[in-house]
């Protein structure tokens, strides 16, 4: 799988200059994602090997397609980690740096039990960090404990795993 799943990466995988801003070579997984091979092939890389997951955490917005699929191949069910302003009240907020600007991430506070349980967080690409950092403090302050990462694609010498190790500790990140 680990294998298909690369060479759908390799064959659809977009890169964008100077997106969203001047500077940024932008990943753009969609076409990986909308292929049925590609898709297939990555979630069953990601899910590998993967064990005692009670829940998967998809990161706005690449990371629900992706959180969903994962969650199904796990057997077990999928919360949205979403954008500071898109869920209803109340909620669970926290304020981060990223690759290009400030952000907010949100999680419900009321109606999911997160206490003690193990979370797998997914998104399409790791590239500070940040943001990573960012939904598992969100998530542990909901009491949940953030088990692993699970990406796509990591960006080469913009020190994510290093950040993820610093700010967490000894986490595990799987990147196909
Ligand atoms: P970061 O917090 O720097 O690790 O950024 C990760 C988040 O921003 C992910 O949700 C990515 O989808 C998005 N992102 C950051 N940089 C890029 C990039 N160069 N290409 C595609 N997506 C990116």
């Amino acid at each position: 799988a680990l294998a298909r799943a690369r060479a759908a990466i390799a064959d659809r995988a977009r890169r964008v200059a100077d997106f969203p801003k001047p500077g940024i070579a932008f990943k753009d997984l969609t076409p990986v994602l909308a292929d049925p091979e590609g898709l297939s092939a990555i979630v069953t890389a990601l899910t590998h090997g993967c064990s005692r997951v009670d829940l998967v955490a998809g990161i706005d917005a690449r990371g629900f397609l992706l959180g969903g699929a994962v969650a199904r191949e796990l057997q077990v069910g999928v919360l949205a980690v979403r954008k500071g302003g898109k869920l209803p009240p109340p909620v669970i907020a926290i304020d981060y740096q990223l690759e290009y600007g400030t952000a907010r991430l949100e999680i419900p506070a009321d109606g999911i039990e997160l206490v003690g349980r193990r979370v797998l967080v997914v998104d399409d690409v790791l590239a500070t960090g940040g943001t990573s950092v960012a939904a598992a403090r969100l998530l542990e302050q909901a009491g949940a404990e953030v088990i692993g990462f699970a990406v796509i694609m990591e960006l080469a010498g913009l020190g994510g795993r290093e950040t993820i190790a610093a700010g967490l500790g000894d986490v595990p990140v799987h990147s196909v």
